[in-house]
């Protein structure tokens, strides 16, 4: 399974992020020698664990909500944080970042769902925070770009809906606020082939790859 939704990253031109949360390190070793180097995490902890006991050639993204309290502990190595959902966290990471002497990438996460158990900005919120980094408000972060996540339904006309959504939201945005935001991280196991098809650059897969969690 993991071979063909690579093949299918590939022909699409995307990232294959593969979830690893809740799996051991055996688990991820498997996948890391089938020649997997993104992996995902929605915990912290569970991700500095990991990160020091993993191969160091692992490139971690922080995919799941995110405290302002913990982001210290992921500052001096994170590769892209996917989870941005307000303004005060942006601050906090921009700090963690400085301190560390980098400038950390990140992705500012939609509202996209028609749930409210969702996290995410809305879009008025969202042009705040891209209006604030124009004048430079958070010089040790890099927003690349959107992340969302569909409702959670059978509706493939609804997810397709959402996703589209947000691929507009990131160009018309990209326009507006003169800025690069060149992902888009949207699909998971059940609809990624969607996102896919709908201008993913980024999907995070993993039930799919790793077995039911
Ligand atoms: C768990 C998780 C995924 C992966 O979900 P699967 O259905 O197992 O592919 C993707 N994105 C986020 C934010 C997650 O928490």
């Amino acid at each position: 399974m993991l071979q063909q939704i690579i093949e299918e990253c590939k022909e699409y031109g995307a990232t294959l992020v593969a979830v690893s949360k809740t799996k051991s390190n055996e688990e991820i070793l498997n996948v890391y020698n089938e020649g997997q180097r993104h992996f995902g995490e929605n915990k912290v902890q569970e991700l500095v664990l990991k990160r020091e006991q993993l191969p160091k050639n692992i490139q971690w993204h922080l995919i799941g909500h995110l405290q302002k309290n913990k982001v210290k502990y992921i500052a001096p190595f994170v590769y892209l944080i996917h989870s941005i959902d307000n303004e005060d966290l942006l601050i906090e990471v921009d700090k963690q970042a400085k301190k560390f002497n980098r400038r950390i990438p990140v992705l500012l996460q939609i509202k996209i769902a028609q749930e409210d158990s969702k996290f995410g900005l809305s879009e008025s919120d969202a042009e705040i925070i891209l209006t604030n980094n124009k004048v430079n408000k958070y010089p040790n972060v890099l927003i690349q770009g959107l992340m969302g996540m569909a409702t959670y339904t059978d509706d493939n006309e609804q997810i397709r809906h959402e996703f589209r959504k947000l691929a507009q939201l990131k160009s018309q945005w990209a326009t507006e606020y003169d800025i690069n935001l060149s992902e888009l991280s949207m699909g998971m196991s059940s609809d990624y082939h969607i996102a896919l098809t709908e201008g993913s650059t980024m999907i995070r897969v993993g039930s799919l790859i790793f077995g039911e969690r």
